[in-house]
């Protein structure tokens, strides 16, 4: 029988609240699927800066080495928002997350569901029947990381530079990562760039219609980042696979998410270099943050960090079966008129956070 060791990372806020849920469903998937989990709980972001002194403590990234994924719920919180920014939950602990594991591929699915789209600030009749896109987005290259970066006087006035610097080979890597995720969903990616104007974009397009010469069973178009803002909100439906540098990812992704509904329905998940046999060590997380204005009311929406977990089983441990239940189950839970707060609307049953939780794992 399979053993997976997961490191849970369940964090601030709502993040141990949502975490209660998914473990609920993981004890739930072991039964059915003949599989075991082996949970190690791990301090990380404000509430490992008050117990170890450091948003991401050395016992944690220890604990995450000896993990076949980490599963994380979220960070920070008022408390913590007067530290210097680099001691701050989510900077000190996600991003040097990351940069350790070499997470540079950054996975979130858009998903209105046919029975949410009431929640999707689009014109109604442009999301008919709902839709489901997955944005890839480069997550450790790009002006966030290149060099030089600084702001300093010149000529008696200040002057702020940040580089945008890509690698041929990390264009490469994310772009397998697109066409092969399109494989297994409508075979169609879109390529995001501003390639009238960047030489990195020139760069990065040169590249992914290279790369896309060995998936010749994918489909690939390109678009100028301000046209894919534009066509996110006109033609939701069109994408299947939206491929992005980290920037254009960055706000591409939450713009994508805004349009599906509830951050509370949106899970993430953050890969390193593919394994033999296709699978990934990742990081797993709902899209949303640590909602210090629900936290501990027992009202936030589980469903994020329970897909979550279904991600973790598809990409990190190859259980595409469980993931595929877990998904299942979810969308039998919304079918059925349940909802958290966050996604309710007349005529639908208003449930707490544990109530959620535990009618996926009866759905399954
Ligand atoms: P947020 O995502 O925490 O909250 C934004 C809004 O969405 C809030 O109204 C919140 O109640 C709602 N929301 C989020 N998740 C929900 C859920 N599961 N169910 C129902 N409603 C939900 O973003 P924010 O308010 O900008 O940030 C709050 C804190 O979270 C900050 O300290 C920020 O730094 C941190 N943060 C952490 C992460 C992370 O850990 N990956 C990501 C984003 C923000």
């Amino acid at each position: 029988m399979p053993n997976y060791k997961i490191a849970v990372l369940s964090g601030d806020g709502i993040g141990p609240e949502v975490m209660i849920e998914a473990r609920r469903v993981m004890a739930v998937i072991e039964k059915k699927f003949a599989l075991t989990f082996s949970c190690t709980d791990a301090n990380v972001g404000g509430i490992a800066i008050d117990v170890d002194g450091k948003a991401l403590p050395e016992a944690t990234i220890q604990i995450c080495r000896d993990s076949d994924a980490i599963l994380f719920g979220s960070v920070g919180g008022p408390k913590w928002e007067t530290l210097p920014p680099n001691e701050q939950p989510e900077r000190g602990a996600l991003l040097p997350l990351r940069k350790h594991f070499g997470l540079f591929a950054n996975l979130r699915p858009g998903i209105c569901y046919p029975q949410l789209t009431h929640a999707s600030p689009v014109r109604p009749d442009l999301v008919v029947g709902g839709f489901n896109m997955l944005c890839i987005r480069e997550l450790t290259g790009g002006l966030y990381f290149g060099q030089p970066k600084y702001t300093r006087e010149e000529n008696g006035e200040p002057v702020a530079v940040d580089t945008m610097v890509y690698k041929r080979s990390e264009i490469e890597r994310i772009a397998h990562v697109a066409f092969r995720a399109a494989q297994g969903r409508r075979k169609k990616v879109t390529s995001i760039d501003k390639a009238n104007v960047l030489e990195n974009s020139v760069l990065w397009r040169k590249t992914v219609i290279e790369i896309a010469k060995q998936y010749p069973d994918v489909a690939l178009n390109h678009l100028y980042v301000d046209n894919a803002a534009m066509q996110l909100i006109k033609a939701p439906k069109d994408f299947d696979v939206m491929l992005a540098e980290n920037l254009f990812g960055d706000i591409l992704s939450d713009e994508m998410g805004a349009i599906a509904g509830s951050i509370g329905m949106l899970p993430s998940a953050s890969l390193g270099n593919a394994k033999p046999g296709g699978l990934y060590f990742g990081l797993f997380e709902p899209g949303g943050g640590s909602a210090p204005d629900i936290a501990g009311k027992g009202i936030a929406n589980p469903l994020a960090q329970i897909l979550s977990v279904a991600m973790m089983l598809r990409y990190a441990l190859g259980e595409t079966a469980a993931a595929d239940v877990i998904e299942a189950a979810v969308q039998k839970v919304i079918q059925a008129g349940l909802r958290t707060g966050d996604i309710w609307s007349e005529g639908t049953k208003k449930l707490s956070t544990a109530e959620m939780g535990a009618a996926v794992a009866e759905a399954i």
